[in-house]
């Protein structure tokens, strides 16, 4: 008789490197999963309304390519990218900036085209993350990026942030080591370089997850304080076209273009299937991230890079982008009447205590999401069940926290339900904390 074959989990060939281990499914795709059942009005997911996608564009355009270059369209390309795209996205940088007040002098050689956004924080982490480097995240912060520097095995350190980011005395404290607020920028120089950290990633517009803006007084403050401790920025930025009222502050980036890396997308003004976005970086890092980007995949599809350019040429984007925002605006004001009318408006003047007893939320500027507080005592973890058993669903907050996360917080994505859906799913998300204080 023949000996058994061994299991595979007794004697299996496959040895998982290191970093493997540190690589974990996305806790909120996790969470989706439960909260994809029919029927339920989901504010959980973190996808842009399809109602905004350009359609007929894109058709347009993907006939015009393989009619014009066919062979270029569908040939091997630059690792760097499609050139008239590079040239779009640095004149729209610049006039950008120039609108906020600030010249922003973006070279197209500086642009490096991505597949998504998602994977310049992929080549990021790979350029300037060491095993054990310490690098500095805003708390909380975008998963995402978390998920993309892990496996480069470094020590994520979250920075006390408030409603308007990160918190300066914290990040010096935090690039300086133990409390050393008040120390001057010469002292700041002995710190050894290499246990300083290698970046501060930060979102200063419509932040995944909280909704926030960074206000203009604390980009300047940011600004400083990085250059002074020699702080890199890593300064991400997918929502920042997605403002309601007035654009934001100029970026991080054009107030020291040197010290940073920009990364941003056309997920969120044209579509994300087409995974494309763009990062601008200083010569001093450009061509190792180059490097980078031909190892992980040689080019971002050519195809699609071409289709965009021809999109966005004629200045489509400035036709396009205020339809986004004006149906997010009216979203975000749905969710907030919504919440008025089931929770009481929230008090202005409103005490701690107050305030401890109460959901809140924030009433973000611009972007996809709106970040709310349970009363104390209750955990967004907890509550979810309950709220899908009464059909609705969000993503608990914890999750985005680096360190520990606060058990009370939750995200409510208000882009892709309706406004009677909004409605419902507010209504019954009371009742599900009903029910919950009622246990
Ligand atoms: N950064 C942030 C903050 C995001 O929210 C997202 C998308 N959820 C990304 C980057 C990645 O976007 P993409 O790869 O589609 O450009």
């Amino acid at each position: 008789m023949n000996a058994p074959l061994p299991t595979a989990s007794v004697n299996s060939p496959w040895q998982l490197a290191r970093r493997a281990a540190r690589m974990n499914p996305s806790v909120i795709r996790e969470i989706l999963k439960v909260t994809e059942k029919p029927g339920i009005i989901s504010f959980a997911g973190g996808l842009p309304s399809p109602k905004t996608f350009p359609v007929a564009e894109f058709a347009a355009a993907c006939a015009k390519v393989l009619k014009d270059d066919p062979q270029g369209a569908l040939q091997y390309a630059a690792s760097e990218g499609h050139k008239p795209l590079r040239e779009m996205v640095a004149e729209q940088l610049r006039a950008q900036a120039a609108a906020a007040g600030v010249t922003w002098a973006v070279d197209p050689a500086q642009v490096l085209i991505t597949t998504g956004s998602q994977q310049g924080l992929d080549l990021v982490a790979k350029v300037l993350v060491d095993a054990g480097s310490k690098i500095l995240v805003e708390s909380p912060t975008y998963l995402g990026a978390v998920m993309a520097f892990t496996p480069m095995e470094p020590e994520v350190v979250s920075v006390t942030s408030d409603e308007h980011g990160v918190d300066i005395d914290a990040l010096r404290q935090a690039v300086l080591g133990g409390p050393q607020h008040g120390q001057s920028p010469e002292a700041a120089q002995q710190t050894s370089a290499s246990d300083r950290p290698r970046f501060l990633y930060v979102l200063p517009n419509f932040q995944n997850p909280t909704g926030r803006s960074m206000s203009e007084a604390r980009r300047a403050a940011l600004s400083t304080a990085a250059a002074e401790l020699s702080l890199p920025l890593i300064e991400d930025n997918p929502y920042g076209d997605l403002w309601f009222d007035t654009p934001p502050p100029a970026p991080l980036s054009s107030r020291n273009p040197e010290g940073c890396i920009y990364l941003g997308s056309f997920s969120k003004v044209l579509a994300p299937g087409l995974r494309l976005g763009f990062l601008v970086a200083p010569k001093a890092v450009y061509p190792k991230l180059l490097q980078a980007k031909q190892a992980a995949d040689l080019h971002s599809p050519g195809f699609n890079q071409r289709m965009i350019a021809e999109v966005m040429k004629d200045g489509f984007l400035d036709r396009h982008v205020p339809t986004i925002r004006a149906l997010y605006k009216a979203q975000r004001d749905a969710m907030l009447e919504a919440l008025a009318n089931n929770f009481g408006a929230m008090p202005v003047d409103a005490s701690a205590t107050e305030l401890d007893n109460r959901l809140c939320w924030n009433s973000p500027a611009g972007g996809m999401f709106l970040w709310a507080r349970l009363p104390a005592g209750m955990s967004a973890t907890d509550l979810l069940p309950l709220a899908v058993a009464q059909g609705v669903a969000f993503v608990p907050g914890a999750p985005f926290y680096a360190d520990h996360g606060d058990e009370r917080t939750l995200r409510l994505s208000f882009v892709t339900p309706s406004v009677e859906e909004i409605h419902r799913g507010v209504a019954a998300l009371a009742l599900a904390m009903k029910a919950y204080a009622a246990e």
